[in-house]
């Protein structure tokens, strides 16, 4: 492809990656420059190495310009025939729920609303659910239950660095969005202390002043041990858990079962340590504790939050300024992503689907009756796993995510797709799953394109289009409207993100996240708006629980949790843990990032980690190809041999297929989170 064709010479906007949203401008004329912005608190002028190189997303050859039907290519209207056609004959056979919707967390608020919408009101199926249960869900869980309220940071994320402490529990910001470094650097600059909870020694535990490393699957012993020292060392603040909490007698009787000689035999973490981490978090004047994937995707995911929610409880922390409780959300759009409606239990506003009230509101703004309205749906394992079942659907409609790399089971879920009567996805790229797709839509991305994101600190934001689109390509809300037309002669769907978005507003007015005050000139007017804002007149809110929780007393819940051993614990067979992540250069599943030169110049190969003692044990060399091995699936990885895995352990990066063909789809019981964080395996060398 040619440049793209300039709208204007430098636009401000924000990354198409990750939740941090960086602020960029970006100049398109013969080539694309990305320069960051100054004007924006997340990055306030850094970006990584993602971020940079973001323009050649804009001019890759591998651009999808022409929709596909069979890998054959074919017009717009013959496409969505095609799909219309394909979708009613499934539906006339199969029901409603014969035809299911995969949405993304890296969608615009707009298309996130906009999907849930055509689900629900022009396919009425309760099947739809997205890739951010695989990602925010567990975090998002916990915090409801707790707070009434999930919004990632419930503060801004300048605030980390007037702390005095700051504990990070399986999150490697380092890697994942390294401006976020910039807000702890200024927190030690100012002599606070970083506390990093890692199974890995990873470059956020490089710069921690303390790190803990505990045994994959363990996270949730560990915060119960640090509870327990802080009870017992009278480091509990009675005043605020007897003004602003409830339930703590009962969290008080269950962490006295936990004490830190009996965790460290869980955990591995020396009792010395723990005591160190304990003090660091009740010294601290002002303290933060963060969870991030490592501590939320495991099958007691929204568990181990609950428990590092009740260590911030105790401390006093969350709802005082500068201090809090706060999960670091992933995906680019994972805030906004989870509010809107694609999720399977939910409407706008971050509304229960199940909830009479929020069914009336949603219904009306839709000009249905509430009883149109499908009920719950499957979540996004479950949903996968019943595809081309006698039971479950047997189309799929699927926009912004890559299952045949993201999720687990990933040899499973391949299956599935295949298994199918239709597959339609929408992409702007042939990613994996495109590839087994019937029907496979060019769509517009990030720079091309206006909506809206919500980032990490629940603060909306407004990227702009920078560039027009390649001909040929069309945006998901035309997509969405083209079905929508063919399928039901549909009014209400435009392709106009301003106009989805005003409607949006008015679905969320009233609801938890109630975006009713908000407008795109509000947004481009300062650094984006904090949601709850009720009223244009209102200011957004930066801080929601300083005067109380969103729950119906206005005090947070402390909830009693125990510790459990993983879904899949090492034997004789499997002696081996497997834990996954990310590197720095790639992001999710790697659709987008490895197609990027730079990026892959510094990470182009799947890798197996394993601890220096163990590659002597099997004779394993760096640079040997190693194959690991599970219950579900085996992969191959060039071998790296370092000390910062432990003895018992090893890791995969999963930007690349491989990974997740061993990762375990047990879920957690309340978030429907698989265990991706621990499973499982043997090693064998390869040749
Ligand atoms: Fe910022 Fe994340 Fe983009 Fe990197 S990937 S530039 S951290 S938004």
């Amino acid at each position: 492809l040619s440049a793209p064709t300039p709208v204007k010479a430098a636009t401000a906007t924000h990354c198409p990656y990750c939740a941090l949203q960086c602020g960029m401008s970006v100049a398109v004329d013969e080539t694309v420059t990305i320069t960051p912005r100054k004007d924006v608190p997340a990055n306030a002028g850094g970006l990584c190495q993602k971020g940079w190189t973001a323009g050649e997303l804009l001019t890759s050859g591998d651009r999808l310009t022409t929709p596909l039907l069979y890998g054959e290519p074919v017009g717009w209207d013959e496409a969505l025939d095609f799909v219309a056609a394909r979708i009613r004959a499934v539906q006339e056979e199969h029901g409603p729920n014969g035809v299911a919707v995969f949405g993304g967390g890296g969608l615009t608020n707009e298309k996130a609303y906009q999907l849930g919408k055509f689900a629900r009101m022009v396919l009425r199926t309760s099947q739809i659910d997205y890739n951010g249960r695989f990602c925010m869900s567990s975090a998002a869980a916990a915090a409801n239950r707790a707070f009434g309220m999930d919004r990632g940071l419930p503060f801004p994320i300048t605030d980390l660095g007037g702390a005095d402490a700051v504990l990070i529990a399986g999150g490697n910001v380092a890697e994942t969005m390294p401006p976020f470094v910039r807000h702890l650097t200024a927190m030690r600059d100012r002599g606070g202390r970083l506390v990093v909870i890692d199974p890995r020694v990873t470059a956020t535990a490089r710069q921690a002043d303390l790190h803990l490393q505990p045994a994959p699957g363990t996270d949730l012993a560990l915060a119960l041990g640090l509870l327990h020292i802080v009870i017992t060392e009278g480091h509990v603040d009675e005043d605020y858990v007897a003004g602003r909490t409830s339930g703590f007698d009962g969290v008080r009787t269950s962490a006295a079962a936990w004490w830190p000689e009996r965790v460290e035999r869980i955990t591995g973490v020396p009792v010395a340590r723990m005591r160190l981490a304990a003090e660091i978090l009740a010294d601290a004047g002002r303290a933060v504790i963060l969870t991030g994937r490592g501590a939320e995707q495991h099958a007691k995911g929204t568990d181990t939050v609950s428990a590092f929610i009740n260590l911030a409880l105790a401390l006093g922390l969350p709802g005082r300024e500068g201090s809090g409780y706060g999960c670091i959300t992933g995906q680019g759009n994972g805030q906004g992503g989870r509010e809107h409606g694609q999720k399977a239990d939910q409407l706008p506003g971050y509304r229960r689907i199940d909830d009479p009230a929020a069914r009336a509101h949603v219904a009306a703004v839709w000009g249905i009756a509430p009883e149109d309205l499908p009920g719950p749906g499957r979540s996004a394992y479950e949903l996968l796993d019943a595809l081309g079942t006698a039971a479950g659907p047997r189309a799929l409609l699927l926009f912004g995510s890559n299952p045949v790399i993201s999720a687990p089971r990933a040899g499973h879920v391949t299956e599935r797709l295949r298994s199918l009567d239709l597959l339609v996805v929408s992409d702007l790229v042939m990613s994996e799953t495109a590839a087994l797709a019937d029907v496979v839509l060019p769509t517009t991305q990030w720079a091309e394109e206006s909506g809206t994101m919500t980032n990490l600190e629940g603060r909306v934001l407004l990227r702009h289009q920078a560039a027009a689109p390649p001909p040929g390509v069309r945006s998901d809300l035309e997509i969405l409207r083209g079905l929508a037309v063919r399928l039901r002669g549909a009014e209400g769907f435009p392709a106009d993100p301003r106009e989805v978005f005003d409607e949006l507003r008015r679905a969320s007015a009233g609801g938890i996240a109630d975006y009713a005050g908000i407008t795109y000139e509000r947004i481009a007017a300062g650094t984006g708006v904090f949601w709850p804002c009720p009223a244009e007149d209102h200011p957004g809110t930066p801080r929601p629980f300083l005067d109380r929780f969103a729950t119906p007393d206005g005090r947070a819940r402390f909830v009693p949790v125990e510790h459990r051993p993983p879904e899949e614990d090492i034997d004789r067979d499997y002696p081996l843990y497997l834990t996954t992540g990310r590197v720095l250069a790639h992001y999710q599943s790697g659709a987008q990032t490895r197609r990027i030169a730079a990026l892959n110049a510094v990470a182009s190969e799947v890798f197996v980690e394993i601890h220096p003692d163990l590659a002597e044990r099997l004779e394993v060399a760096p640079g040997d190809l190693l194959r690991v091995v599970g219950r579900r699936g085996a992969a191959e990885g060039v071998a790296r041999v370092t000390p910062a895995v432990r003895p018992d352990t090893v890791f995969m990066p999963f930007h690349w297929a491989g990974a997740n063909l061993l990762t375990n789809p047990a879920l957690d019981p309340v978030s429907r989170m698989p265990e991706f964080k621990v499973c499982a395996v043997k090693l064998e060398r390869v040749g």
